[in-house]
């Protein structure tokens, strides 16, 4: 009976945080076509007089009326999910369909929260235990902000990534004092860091920005500092660049996909580094590197 009230506020927990991050995904939009128009760069003229009312909103206010036709939203139409099923994707005013991403986001945390719970690594005795697991539920929050950006815009806004890194950055710290062997421990997070943002660093080098973009970098040293192992570090991006393949090729057989497409990295990489944390440990322990 207790696990099933856990699990079931652990998706309560969840749906709220999806909306919360739906709603920031569309602020963070309408701010960077705000900026873009400022700077005179080119942008989305039509996106942009769809979401400019958000650019001066409160959040409190962020969601209060329909994106196509102003309708005033009521309480009961932001329930997250219930409303959405309700109203079956439509707008109560104008009936045009408000889209899936909302419900989906919503779903998508909240699914992120139960299997972190399920399948957590590591022991949740001690409050620095403890406090492991909720930094990666926060932080996870934020990556579904990032992910769902990356998927629409190819862009990983700055003000997500570098709360990722800071939230990375505590995590780092309690493992290095929870570890016995601390230099181990600080070589383990230096080789994460150097496998999942250096290998881009060197990439985007490379290319001079060519194949992908500094936001990359930026995450991978955040998702670095989260798993704080070089091995797990290692096993997200094997894991992020074989489910890329996995969708890629048969994309590009059918010929939806061309080669000179652009594909996001940040959803790849975040998908890998969950795999990574929840499943890694023990494909860590088991099988790659027993030796070590
Ligand atoms: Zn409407």
């Amino acid at each position: 009976m207790e696990v099933f009230i856990l699990y079931l506020g652990l998706v309560l927990i969840g749906v709220c945080f999806g909306s919360f991050a739906g709603a920031s995904v569309w602020r963070l939009r309408a701010r960077q076509l705000a900026s873009d128009k400022k700077h005179h760069e080119t942008y989305d003229k039509r996106e942009y007089a769809r979401l400019k009312k958000l650019t001066t909103a409160s959040f409190a206010s962020d969601r209060s009326q329909c994106l196509q036709c102003g309708y005033g939203l009521k309480w009961y139409d932001l329930i997250p999910i219930v409303s959405w099923l309700s109203l079956r994707g439509k707008c109560r005013s104008c009936r045009r369909a408000i889209g899936r991403f909302e419900p989906l986001i919503e779903l998508g945390v909240a699914l992120f929260f139960v299997l972190s719970y399920m399948f957590w690594p590591y022991p949740l005795d001690t409050a620095l235990e403890i406090t492991r697991l909720v930094i990666w539920l926060i932080a996870g929050v934020g990556l579904a902000i990032l992910f769902a950006y990356d998927a629409k815009w190819f862009l990983l806004p700055d003000k997500i990534n570098f709360a990722v890194i800071g939230l990375g950055a505590v995590n780092a710290g309690i493992v290095i004092v929870q570890s016995s062997d601390k230099l181990a421990t600080v070589a383990s997070i230096v080789g994460a860091v150097a496998i999942l943002s250096g290998l881009y660093l060197a990439l985007y080098l490379i290319s001079k920005g060519a194949w992908i973009g500094f936001g990359d970098i930026k995450l991978g040293l955040g998702l670095a500092l989260l798993l704080a192992d070089w091995r797990l570090a290692f096993v997200a991006l094997f894991a992020a660049n074989l489910i890329g393949c996995l969708l890629v090729l048969p994309a590009m057989a059918v010929g939806r996909l061309k080669r000179d497409s652009h594909v996001p990295f940040g959803p790849l990489l975040i998908v890998g580094f969950v795999v990574a944390q929840l499943a890694g440990v023990y494909l860590v322990d088991t099988y790659l590197f027993s030796v070590i």
